[in-house]
């Protein structure tokens, strides 16, 4: 009689390492090459080793998007030059004259490729919803809704969304959703486990993870959207090229070590700073004062490296601040190695109107901290001498 054998699903961590690796059929060659061609040798019209052209399939780019489909436990993921081609792809699964229900506090580029982009182009509307609001969410839901489109945390002020609650409402309503990952990452939170049906993300940040690419992609669970989403990539053609999947590939093997990394790094940088005298407010998941930091728990592992913060400053006093610090990198981007601090009220939030900046909380008074793998008190004694100026 056969002994049932029990295999459990593989961690993260080695998910990282070995998702979409497989030693190189022609050496042996045990992490995936670059391969740098444009096209492939066909032996007779139509007969070739599954690779015709390389918009259409790489070798490289086809390791990294198996790499981080099975990092979100997806079944399939496509890998884009940036998130917002990656982003734009997706948009067009939404037929003309459709419509999105998003998360107020949307990445300023989304919101410009919604409101800027798609709503000339295609006659797309969005109804922007704080979607903690569960009720809210519903009823902004009409006939025409293609997506809700949410993100969480939230890019800048770290709110939160019950992944669950809202897959059970487009799964009800039959309205994919959609949640852009970027600030977790999957080492922190996979969607897809709680029944969203797509995940997108910017590459560039906790993905790749040392600043040195731009790249997007989009994982899925369902085949058949795979297949509508394998047609778009190739027919927008919008594609990460072989030596940034390279990177982007050696990125994600050390995904969720670095994760650990920034999530106790920021939830120290937090605490220190809610101590601190200059300080209005701190905003972090993993902190016991987030209004939604049951919800953190529930689903997320880690807090992530992200932290908002509300310095008791004017505008010039921010200003100040922030060209005074001296290992925290005054950049945009977040989720790398090194720790950068930003802005949002100039710099990834400028492109907002100021009406919708101020009502979502974005102050010039706010400051965004990507906390990153440094020895932690060499980050919270810059946070010192930069703050003290106030
Ligand atoms: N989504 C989020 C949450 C982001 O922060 C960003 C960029 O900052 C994007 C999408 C867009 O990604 P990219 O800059 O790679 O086009």
């Amino acid at each position: 009689m056969d002994k049932a054998i029990h295999i459990r699903p593989r961690g993260i961590n080695t998910r990282a390492v070995h998702g979409g690796q497989q030693r190189d059929p022609s050496t042996g060659a045990v992490t995936t090459p670059i391969y740098a061609t444009s096209t492939f040798a066909q032996s007779a019209p139509g007969v070739h080793q599954g690779y015709e052209y390389a918009r259409s399939q790489n070798p490289t780019r086809a390791a990294f998007e198996a790499a981080i489909a099975d990092a979100e436990h997806g079944h399939a993921g496509f890998a884009f030059a940036s998130g917002l081609a990656a982003e734009a792809a997706l948009l067009e699964l939404a037929g003309q004259g459709s419509h999105i229900v998003a998360s107020e506090d949307v990445y300023g580029g989304s919101w410009r490729l919604f409101h800027r982009v798609r709503s000339h182009s295609a006659g797309l509307s969005v109804s922007h919803v704080d979607p903690a609001d569960l009720d809210a969410l519903r009823a902004a839901l009409q006939p025409n809704t293609a997506f809700i489109w949410i993100e969480t945390p939230s890019n800048p002020t770290l709110r939160l969304a019950d992944l669950e609650a809202i897959a059970a409402i487009g799964r009800e309503r039959g309205v994919l959703t959609v949640v852009d990952n970027t600030f977790a990452s999957p080492a922190v939170q996979r969607p897809l486990d709680h029944g969203v049906d797509i995940v997108v993300h910017s590459v560039t940040k906790y993905v790749g993870g040392h600043s040195d690419i731009v790249g997007g992609a989009i994982v899925v669970r369902d085949p058949e959207l795979a297949q509508r989403l394998q047609f778009l990539q190739n027919a927008t053609g919008g594609i990460l090229d072989p030596f940034s999947s390279f990177l982007a590939l050696r990125g994600i093997k050390t995904l969720p070590l670095r994760l650990e990394r920034h999530s106790a790094n920021a939830l120290a940088v937090a605490r220190w700073l809610e101590a601190h005298p200059k300080i209005d407010r701190v905003i972090y998941p993993g902190l016991a004062s987030h209004p939604q930091h049951a919800l953190a728990r529930r689903q997320m592992q880690g807090g992530g490296g992200m932290v908002a913060v509300y310095l008791k400053a004017d505008d010039q006093q921010t200003a100040a601040v922030l060209s005074r610090f001296r290992l925290f990198t005054l950049a945009e981007s977040l989720g790398a190695v090194e720790s950068l601090v930003g802005q949002p009220w100039t710099m990834s939030h400028a492109s907002l109107p100021e009406q919708d900046r101020r009502h979502r909380g974005i102050l010039p008074n706010l400051i965004r901290l990507s906390v990153g793998i440094e020895d932690v008190e060499d980050l919270t004694d810059d946070l010192e001498q930069a703050l003290s100026i106030l």
